[in-house]
Formats: structure tokens, sequence, C-alpha cells
């Protein structure tokens, strides 16, 4: 059976020590938040996720999803853990208290996002896109959506999904089918098939919400295979009036369930829509003769970056207990000696710990789990600093919105990467279903895939954030890093800071050589975008290790009860340094060799 144990420590020292969160009082939602209160929020998060939602993950992935007559079912136990989790209010922790919710910083929800994923990826999906879809409707809703079904869907009464997808189009929603066209009364009728939409149905709760984008027609009638006519729209399983009450089921049925390869206690749904009547959020497009995505497709736009956090914390809760198994396996399974000679010379064997490989696999893991988690808190700091009154807000934004892409991309394939690792660990019996391990590879995998796959990541980092604002955004990373490294420039970090300095270096150069070609030969970006994200993401997670290197170091001495802690800290930023840190040269001499061989390719 497999172990998890939430990492409330290491987001202690992230939060207080790294972050320094008591100190960020001035920001929207942070006055009240206390140290004993955010540790408070943590442990119980981490007892519902270890207790209630950890126990029935190898089962909801065994049983899998039903579906018969239309219906569908989630395995046993979920109903009963989504009534508790909606009794502890966890679907509201970083609500607005207007409508309800607790009013937690982000940094607290991504938090609570992990552990809940860590302990069981499936169930975690079920609340995951409420959120999304309760923060579009307050950014664009009409007023009685506010006031009627915001709140239930942040009580967890009701639940949200986010229906993008179609046979023909993911990435591509210029080629969207799906068309809703406007009736007396303002509302629309909706036809179209959306695919792949996870939690479309499922037995939890007495309605769905289903967040919808979808093309207008012209005045002519026609579709056009442009972004143009794309709208936003809310359409409920059950209808609801302006008064809330919920009346008959609206033209949205369930034509099936997925069979996957993972998350196999989530239901991902084929959702046909028939003459379903939907709303259009935000205000009315115009049609001129310029033409551009709708107003209302912001509210969508908004609600995808959050998600693509979301995500890239997924690939660090796949890491993290794929990581903890390997660990608790290498401890107790005998293989072979030690090479220095027997470690335990009474024993049949030697426990795997002790063999530098396995301990490499597991370091690897590790330092990506860490390093990454203080990344994606620093960049959910910023996101709250760009909404501050702060001198430093702009340039908050900008490196929040820099970093998404880095975060959802870098961050599952390493989390992907660190559950293979894992998996190896355990040698065959990884492989092998009752051991567990396996369902991590397959349940992370889907991480790279959804969300936009990682690749059309890659090309929204090269093609949008960089240049963006005449590059406002890598300026203000590499000043960052740059101004850190000057402050730190003294032999205690060499260690640290002279890697991160080669590693910035490269990134630097990357960034020039991008600049000097990508504009002139697109395909010379398109063929360098992934190699430039992953070096990006080596890079700042490094800047990070450093970060928390000068801590641990300061620690180490100060603080003797704790002092194992901050020595694995100290652990994996040299692991860091040494062993990714010698990636950026390679990645940056990819990147040089242009796209011409790659594009000769037919
Ligand atoms: C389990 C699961 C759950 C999902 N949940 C949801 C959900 O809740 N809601 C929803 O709307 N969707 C959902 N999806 C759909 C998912 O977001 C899409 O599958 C994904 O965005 C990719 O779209 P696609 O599958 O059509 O791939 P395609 O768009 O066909 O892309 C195929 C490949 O080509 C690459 N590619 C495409 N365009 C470019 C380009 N311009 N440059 C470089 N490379 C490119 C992509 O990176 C990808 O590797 C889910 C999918 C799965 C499998």
């Amino acid at each position: 059976m497999p172990i998890y144990r939430a990492p409330v420590d290491d987001y202690r020292f992230v939060l207080h020590e790294l972050l320094e969160l008591e100190k960020q009082r001035d920001l929207p939602g942070f006055a009240e938040l206390e140290p004993d209160l955010i540790d408070d929020i943590l442990t119980n998060a981490a007892k519902f996720c270890e207790q209630v939602l950890q126990p029935i993950n190898q089962s909801g992935d065994e049983e899998g999803c039903h579906f018969e007559n239309g219906v569908v079912r989630t395995p046993k136990g979920f109903k009963e853990a989504y009534e508790a989790y909606r009794q502890a209010g966890w679907g509201g922790l970083g609500a607005p208290a207007e409508f309800g919710g607790s009013d937690m910083p982000m940094l607290l929800t991504m938090a609570v996002n992990e552990m809940a994923t860590s302990a069981n990826q499936s169930f975690a999906m079920y609340p995951g896109l409420t959120g999304a879809a309760y923060s579009a409707l307050i950014a664009v809703g009409a007023p009685w959506m506010k006031e009627h079904i915001v709140p239930k869907l942040i009580d967890g009464e009701w639940a949200g999904t986010m229906c993008l997808t179609e046979p023909g189009c993911g990435t591509d929603l210029r080629l969207m089918k799906t068309r809703a066209v406007e009736q007396q009364g303002g509302t629309y009728r909706m036809n179209g098939t959306k695919i792949f939409i996870s939690g479309g149905d499922q037995d939890l709760t007495d309605n769905i919400i289903h967040m919808v984008i979808a093309k207008i027609p012209d005045a002519d009638g026609c579709i056009r295979d442009d972004l143009s006519t794309v709208n936003f729209f809310m359409v409920p399983k059950f209808l609801v009036g302006e008064d809330g009450k919920m009346g008959a089921r609206n033209g949205v049925s369930t034509g099936g369930i997925e069979n996957k390869m993972g998350i196999k206690g989530q239901a991902t749904c084929v959702l046909n829509f028939d003459d379903a009547v939907a709303w259009r959020l935000g205000p009315k497009p115009t049609l001129g003769e310029k033409r551009s995505a709708s107003a209302g497709m912001a509210g969508m736009f908004g609600m995808m970056n959050v998600a693509r956090l979301g995500v890239g914390m997924q690939g660090i809760a796949i890491g993290e207990v794929a990581y903890q198994n390997a660990m608790a396996y290498a401890l107790e399974r005998r293989v072979g000696q030690a090479l220095t000679g027997p470690a335990e010379p009474d024993k049949p064997a030697d426990l795997l710990i002790v063999h530098p490989d396995i301990k490499r696999m597991l370091l690897h893991c590790r330092s990506f789990v860490e390093g990454a988690r203080a990344m994606a808190m620093w960049t959910t700091l910023n996101m709250s600093v760009a909404h501050s009154a702060r001198p430093e807000a702009e340039t908050a934004g900008h490196l929040a919105d820099l970093m998404t892409p880095v975060i959802k991309a870098f961050f599952t394939d390493m989390g992907f990467e660190a559950a293979n690792l894992a998996m190896q660990c355990y040698g065959g019996h990884g492989y092998i279903r009752d051991n567990g391990v396996e369902q991590f590879v397959r349940d992370g995998r889907i991480n790279l895939l959804y969300e936009g796959a990682n690749g059309v990541q890659a090309m929204d980092l090269v093609g949008r954030k960089l240049g963006r604002k005449g590059g406002a955004a890598p300026l203000a990373l590499f000043g960052l890093i740059g101004g850190w490294l000057a402050d730190n420039d003294n032999p205690a970090l060499v260690a640290f800071a002279g890697p991160v300095k080669r590693g910035l270096d490269n990134l630097q150069q990357a960034t020039l050589w991008l600049a000097q070609h990508g504009l002139a030969n697109p395909n010379d970006a398109g063929a360098a975008a992934a190699d430039y994200l992953q070096l990006m993401g080596v890079v700042v997670v490094g800047w990070m290790w450093a970060r928390m290197a000068k801590l641990a170091q300061a620690k180490l001495a100060a603080d003797p009860p704790n002092a194992q802690f901050y020595k694995d800290k100290l652990m994996c930023a040299k692991y860091w340094m040494e062993r990714l840190i010698p990636e950026c040269p390679m990645l940056l001499e990819r990147i040089s060799a242009g796209s011409a061989t790659i594009m000769e390719f037919e």
C-alpha cells in the first residue's frame, strides 16, 4: 500500500523562512495571516489528505468510474470524501469572503492543491476546476450569477467544469465547431460536442456549472475559422433561474467517459450540447471590421492562467508522493552490497539506499520537488504583489506571467521524470500494480498534456512572453537574479552562486540568440522553444536553491534541533548545482543549433 506524508515542514520553511510571509501583511488578503493560522491550515489539510483522500487513491484507480444509462458514478468512497471535503470548507479556502469563502491567499490554496493531488489526483480534480469556474463568474458573470451560483460553487454544493476541447480542436481553438445562437430574452441555444471534459459529469454534486467556449455565428449565419466570434458561456447541467432556483435538466448530456491511461477515478467526459440554454459572459462583442476575441474571453484566459499554475503544482505533487514511496522502499529492500564493502555484514544484503545510483535517483526527485515548490510559491507571491499598491507591482506581474508556462511545462516534465525514477528504484516490482508506484507514472503523464500541451507552453514562452512590452519580463528576471548574485558574491556561497551565474549567462545568451534569430526565422524559435523553457526552469529553480542554501547555512548553526532539515536542504542545493546546472550549456548549444536540420526532416 503506497504511503503519503504531506510536506508541512517544507511548506513552513518556504512560506515563513524563504518568503517571509510575516513581512507581506500589506498585500491583499495577507493582513490576518498570522503564522499560527498558516500552520493550522497546512496541518489540517495534511491530515485530511493523508487520512481521507490517500486511502481511496489506489482503490479508485482499480475500480475506475462507471457509466451506465447516461449516468456517471465515481469510485467507492469518493462521494463520502467529497462531502467531508465540502464540510471542511476546503473548496472555499481562497474564495472571497463576500461570497462565503475564507479569503486566504492563493499561496495557501496552491499548497493545499499540491497535497490533495499527491494524495489522490483523480479526486483533487473534481473540485479543482470549480475554483476556476467561480473566479471566472466573479470576474465576468452577471449579478444574479454572483448572488446565486457563485456561493454554491464556493460551498461545493455545485461543481464547475471548463469545456474547450472538441474532437477537431484542442490547441487550435480557431477550429471550434460548437455554436451558440442568441434567443429572444438574451440567452443562447448551444449545439456541439465537447470532449475530454474533466468532471464533465459525476455523482458528487447536485448541479454542474459548465464554463464553455463556443462561436456565435455571424449575421450571415456563418461560423468563421478564427477566434473573432469565440465567446465564453455558462451552461448549467440543471437550469438555474435568475432567482437561483434550480429547474429542469438542460440540453447537456454525457455521451460517454474515456477509457484512459491514468487518473481513472476521474470521469473524463464527452458532453453533447443539444439546444442547451447558455448564458454569454462579459459584455456583448461588437462585430466590426477589426475582429478580436471577445471581452468575455479575457475571463476565460484569466481562468486558464491560474489553472496552468495548478497543473504545475500537480507535477510537484506527483514527484513528491513518488519520491516518498521510493525512499521508503529503498530503506526496506535488501539488494547487493555497498561498493565500498558491506554496510551491514551480518545481513544477507545491504539496503537499496547504499547504492549511489539509487541515491542519485532519489536526490534527483527531491531536489526537483523542493526547488520547484519554492519557485511555485515565489511566483504565486508575485501574483499577489501584482495586485497590490506596491511600486514593484507591475514587475511582479511580468515575472508571474513569464513563469506560468515554465511552471506548467518544466514542473510536469520533471514530475513525470521523478515518478519514472521512483519506479526505477523499485526494479521490476515497480511495474507491478499492487505496489502502487506505477499509478503515479500513469496519473502524472496527463499533466504534460492538458491545460495546453507542454510544447505549446514553450511556444507561449518564446513567442509571446519573452517579447511582450519590449522584453520587460526577462529583463526583470535577469536583473533580479543578477542583483542577488552581486549581493551574495562571497566565498561562503560560491558553490551555489557560481553555478547559478554560469546558468544565467547561458540563459541570457540563449535569449539574445532567440532575439536575433527567432523573428527572422520563426522555425528557429519553434525548434528552440522546449529547450529554452527547460533552460529557464533549471536556472530559476537553481536560483531558488542558492537562496535556500544561504538560509540553510545561517540556520544550521542557529537552530541545532533542526540541523538535519537544513543539512538536507544544502545537500539538495548542491545536487542541483552539480547535476542540473551542467545541462545549461548543453541546452544553449541545442538552442543555437537552429532549425535547419529539424526542418529538413520531411
Ligand atoms: C484526461 C484529460 C483531461 C482533460 N480535461 C480537459 C478539460 O477539462 N477541459 C478541456 O477543455 N479539455 C480537456 N482536456 C483536453 C486537453 O486540454 C487537450 O487534449 C490538449 O489541450 C491538447 O489538445 P489536443 O489533444 O487536441 O492535441 P493537438 O492540439 O492535436 O496537439 C497535438 C500535439 O501537437 C502539438 N502542437 C499543436 N499545435 C502546435 C503548435 N502551434 N506548435 C507546436 N506544437 C503544437 C501539441 O503540443 C501536441 O503535442 C483533457 C484531456 C485529457 C486527455
